[in-house]
């Protein structure tokens, strides 16, 4: 899972954050922390 700062938009991968209570940006030490859905191998075609 990929996570996002929300005042630094620092963005981490964290897979074990979602059993921590407190979510922490590892940057900054905010907590407001956002879910990023990993980038989907989805190609859109550019004419
Ligand atoms: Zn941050």
């Amino acid at each position: 899972m990929t996570y996002r700062c929300g005042r630094c938009g620092h963005v981490f991968e964290a897979k074990d954050l979602e059993i921590i209570p407190s979510i922490m940006c590892p940057n900054c030490g905010y907590r407001i922390i956002f879910k990023v859905r990993p980038a989907v191998a989805k190609r859109v075609k550019a004419v």
